[in-house]
């Protein structure tokens, strides 16, 4: 789960970490009352989108007076903002953050994400901040700088402060940016923070280190216990069909083809996913139901999948072990019978209790192809959909 960058900052607030005075806004007069209690000569007005990029497209802006934090709040709201993160629909702002405006000397970039390959949080920086890490990575991969962290000891100062030296932070200043690191791990780890990214961090004039943007993403497998981080969740800035789907639980995510897909288990999903792309077909979304799906849970499923509108045919790939073949079976019919079907549907069932299926199915007077392989149902799918 994301969340937005003023409510980041407000998160690094509570840890310690020092982050530029501010308030959220959500109407030009908000906006200049927000600006006028801040009193500060320059006032940064950006808008809140769950997306990064935001300065380059024009959603940060410099104003130095209250007339400018008027206009420029009138300009941003309600503007569909188009970043390199949000893909080329964009994002409308909604919300936007008036802040005040720091005395950049310099940028650094500043995160902690989970390795997999060690599975260990690692803090990773550069002197290259401000920046797409994933450019500096490609082009300049000898300016990240990384330290990874034993879970039981945690992060150690020396470890904090060795980066602050690997990636140049003036050495009157080292102190000051490992209280922040200290702070920002600290934050990660009673949050279940998945990412937390700092870009840029920034040194000012008045010697301060200083985050200026706060990027926070959370693991939805904890988020259980954490109902402050819940509350945070803004709806608008998430799929309609991910938000129905993580109602009841299932693991759904939208993606930009036409053959919608309701499979089993992750891995096969995923396996699903590439058969179709092999036969030269391309996903609308990944699904798993799970091993302990009900037919009712399935019936949503499959209304999720067809409520996207670019869904040209739908393929079910079941291998039935504790999940059974007759409860897919049962729950497809249900929502077909619901809703009409007008897409072509492929249905493989292998597994516990396939005959019942395949006999649900068949009395269904649903138009069904049957398929006997992954590979057959992928291809039958991509033929059928065209
Ligand atoms: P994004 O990553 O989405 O582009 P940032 O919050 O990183 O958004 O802002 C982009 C740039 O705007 C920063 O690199 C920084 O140069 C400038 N900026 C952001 N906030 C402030 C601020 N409070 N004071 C001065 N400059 C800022
Ligand atoms: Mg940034």
């Amino acid at each position: 789960m994301n969340i937005h960058e003023y409510q980041g900052k407000e998160l690094l607030r509570q840890y310690g970490v020092a982050v530029p005075k501010g308030s959220v806004a959500f109407s030009p007069e908000e906006a200049v009352k927000a600006a006028k209690e801040l009193g500060s000569d320059v006032v940064v007005v950006k808008a809140q989108i769950h997306a990064g990029g935001r300065g380059k497209a024009g959603g940060v802006k410099i104003a130095r007076n209250l007339e400018e934090v008027r206009s420029y709040s009138k300009e941003l709201l309600g503007k569909i903002l188009v970043t390199h993160q949000t893909g080329p629909e964009g994002k409308e702002v909604k919300r936007i953050y008036i802040e005040e405006g720091s005395n950049i000397k310099k940028e650094y970039y500043l995160s902690f994400v989970v390795d997999r390959q060690t599975s260990r949080v690692t803090l990773m920086g550069s002197e290259e901040g401000g920046m797409d890490i994933e450019a500096v990575a490609a082009e300049t991969p000898e300016k990240i700088f990384t330290e990874v962290i034993d879970p039981v000891v945690g992060l150690a100062a020396f470890q904090a402060r060795r980066l602050a030296f690997n990636i140049n932070i003036p050495t009157h200043l080292v102190n000051k940016a490992v209280k922040l690191m200290l702070g920002l791990y600290k934050a990660v780890i009673d949050k279940d923070a998945s990412i937390v990214e700092i870009n840029p961090l920034a040194v000012t004039e008045e010697d301060e280190v200083i985050a200026l943007d706060a990027k926070f993403n959370f693991d939805a497998n904890a988020l259980y216990r954490h109902k402050d981080i819940v509350e945070l969740r803004d709806y608008d800035e998430e799929d309609e069909k991910e938000i129905a789907a993580s109602q009841y639980d299932l693991s759904y995510i939208a993606l930009d083809g036409n053959i919608g897909c309701m499979v089993n288990g992750a891995g096969l999903a995923m396996a699903t996913m590439d058969t179709i792309s092999y036969y030269g077909g391309s996903p609308a979304n990944f699904l798993d139901v799970g091993g302990s799906a009900s037919a009712e849970k399935v019936k949503e499923a499959f209304k999720i999948i067809l409520s996207d509108h670019n869904v040209k045919g739908i393929f079910v790939n079941i291998f039935g072990g504790i999940m059974k073949c007759d409860i897919i079976a049962e729950g497809v019919v249900k929502a077909a019978s619901e809703l009409g079907l007008q897409v072509p549907l492929v249905v493989r069932l292998e597994g516990t209790n396939v005959e019942k299926g395949k006999e649900i199915l068949n009395e269904s007077g649903l138009n069904i192809t049957a398929a006997t392989s992954l590979g057959d149902g992928a291809e039958k799918i991509v033929k059928l959909v065209g």
